[in-house]
């Protein structure tokens, strides 16, 4: 593709320029109108080619009037693992029942209980591991993300947003230095992939609602489009990303050669489901108290154990068979309909299952109203690290996430009126406070150790691209049990890779194989450092937790760079 740079410059201006559509960016896109800001909504496929359309198992909220906000919050920051900020945990638990409710606003039905002659009832909430009381709203079952999605893009497609489906961000369009204080974002470059012409986007205020990097690991429960680009293009810009070692990799994947890693959410095994090995032994009962409702890290780690020690070929078995099969098709109508696509009756044969890399805990460092560190740049959702989740994500926090820090971003750049901020040098961004709870570090350049890492020539097998191999390395050595080894060599590999880079990519592969370089590389980097296992992290050589590396790790680059 050729690209003709700078062809139409400076087309569009608005106030707020939010790139990615799913609930984080149609959700804030959605507030922002509702303030009479000038909204352009950027996305790289069609609307609804998202993580969020896939999500399952519901968004958590304490709308129950037997459960409260302290409640869930103490549930979070206790899945957290002591890594949680308490202020943004405390923003969540507190707001999300309002934004759930705008979310009913904006169309989404949620399941409700059967009332009385059969109307509907209240609310249906389900619990779900690791949550004390009944509070994740569904709908359709099993099909709650493809519900809010649909909703939410058909309500952005009634309102004057201007939409750019199939339109790639490069990178932010920056002025000022970070050391001055005076590091500013002023919109972004973008890629139409339908001409091959690159534009900037003038905005007042710039939000990455570019969601997570699953796709960086070659097991995985998330579609393509989660190549982490909204991390790389931040980290570029010169933004803190934060907390990146931490990876959340769900244990139940579908395991069927060929197809696709599609989840199997934990509500079945909230449901009753079993996992059994080879011999149909339940072994979750061996490793922990709580058997298949142990925290998904333990779970996987289960799992893993069985299949290194032969009681299991690659895969272990979700069993249903034992419940009522009424219910199991009523509760997960989308698992029923793929795994019969692969000849699997859920009611009567096991499901093979296997863990896949499932949900990005870390991302570009926020306060509590989802601003950066640079200022006019906010990010919200998957790729932004406010510090609710900690050190391990609470299931359904993730959807909760996107709309309660959507509001405070709006409220944030739009609360004092749309044009009162439009044009000001407000100093709207933040800094992360140093301290014994948040260490970051500044880096030179990207791709280039310290030297103690393995340097692994990047010779690649006839036909394996770049992206391919990086997704395999971060699979094999930076997944669910890590060691300094692995680490290194991943390291080693990612940054030589990362340095024969081509210097201005223009195709959407190239520019996600860069992007995931990059991620990948600071995420082995991050992994390397935390000498300790805490939560999602796990490292083989330091099995414990050690309360002297109680502390968050950022990083930024002290030049900000661009792809070409
Ligand atoms: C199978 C599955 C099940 C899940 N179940 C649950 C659940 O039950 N509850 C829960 O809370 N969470 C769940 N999650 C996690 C949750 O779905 C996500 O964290 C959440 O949807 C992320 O929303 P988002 O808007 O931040 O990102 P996404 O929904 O992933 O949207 C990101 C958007 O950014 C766009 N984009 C990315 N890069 C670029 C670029 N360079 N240029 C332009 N556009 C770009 C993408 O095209 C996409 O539109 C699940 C995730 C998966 C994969």
């Amino acid at each position: 593709m050729t690209v003709r740079q700078g062809h139409r410059p400076l087309a569009t201006r608005v106030d707020l320029l939010v790139i990615g559509s799913g609930i984080a960016g149609l959700f804030t896109a959605a507030r922002a109108v509702a303030h009479g800001a000038s909204v352009a909504v950027v996305t790289k496929g069609g609307l609804q080619q998202t993580n969020t359309r896939w999500a399952q198992g519901g968004i958590a909220a304490a709308i129950a009037p037997t459960d409260s906000a302290d409640a869930h919050a103490r549930d979070t920051l206790d899945a957290g693992a002591g890594l949680c900020d308490p202020e943004t945990v405390a923003v969540l638990c507190r707001e999300g029942p309002a934004r759930v409710r705008d979310l009913i606003a904006y169309g989404v039905k949620f399941d409700r209980e059967h009332g009385a002659d059969g109307a509907p009832g209240e609310i249906a909430l389900a619990l779900e591991g690791a949550h004390s009381a009944p509070r994740v709203l569904h709908a359709r079952g099993d099909a709650t993300g493809a519900e809010i999605e649909a909703s939410l893009a058909a309500h952005i497609r009634r309102t004057a947003t201007h939409l750019h489906e199939r339109h790639l961000l490069l990178d932010l369009v920056t002025t000022g230095r970070q050391d001055e204080g005076t590091l500013r974002c002023h919109g972004a470059r973008i890629l139409d992939l339908g001409t091959g012409i690159v534009r900037t986007i003038e905005a007042s205020h710039t939000v990455l609602a570019t969601g997570g990097g699953g796709y960086l690991f070659s097991q995985t429960t998330n579609p393509p489009v989660a190549t982490a680009d909204g991390v790389a293009a931040a980290v570029r810009a010169g933004a803190v990303a934060c907390d990146l070692e931490f990876f959340q990799f769900h244990p139940t994947a579908l395991a069927v050669a060929g197809a696709p890693r599609f989840l199997i959410t934990e509500a079945t095994r909230g449901d009753g489901a079993w996992l059994r090995n080879a011999s149909g032994d339940r072994f979750m009962t061996r490793y922990d108290p709580r058997a298949e409702l142990a925290p998904r890290d333990i779970v996987a780690r289960s799992i893993l154990t069985e299949v290194g020690e032969g009681r299991a070929p690659g895969h272990v078995w979700l069993d249903l068979t034992h419940l009522d099969p009424e219910r199991v098709r009523t509760h997960f109508p989308t698992i029923n309909r793929v795994c019969t696509r692969y000849k699997i009756d859920i009611t009567r044969d096991m499901i093979p299952v296997a863990p896949a890399a499932h949900y990005m805990i870390g991302g570009v460092w926020t306060d509590a109203d989802g601003r950066t560190s640079v200022q006019g740049l906010y990010a919200v959702g998957e790729c932004a690290s406010t510090g609710v989740h900690g050190a391990n994500r609470l299931a359904s926090n993730s959807l909760l996430e996107a709309v309660v820090f959507g509001e405070r971003v709006v409220a944030a750049a739009f609360g004092q009126g749309v044009r009162a901020t439009a044009t000001s040098s407000d100093g709207n961004h933040a800094t992360p406070d140093q301290g014994p709870d948040m260490q970051v570090e500044t880096i030179d350049r990207l791709f280039v150790g310290d030297g103690s890492e393995r340097t692994v020539p990047p010779r690649l097998a006839q036909g394996v691209t770049i992206l391919r191999a990086t997704r395999r390395q971060l699979w094999e050595h930076a997944g669910i049990v890590r060691t300094p080894d692995g680490l290194a060599s991943a390291m080693g590999a990612i940054g030589s890779w990362g340095r024969m880079s081509p210097p201005a990519p223009v195709s959407r592969r190239a520019v996600e194989t860069v992007n995931a370089l990059t991620v990948g590389w600071l995420m082995t980097r991050a992994a390397l450092s935390r000498q300790e296992s805490r939560g999602a992290h796990f490292r083989a050589d330091a099995p414990d937790s050690d309360p002297a590396w109680r502390r968050r790790l950022g990083v930024r680059l002290a030049t900000p760079v661009t792809l070409g």
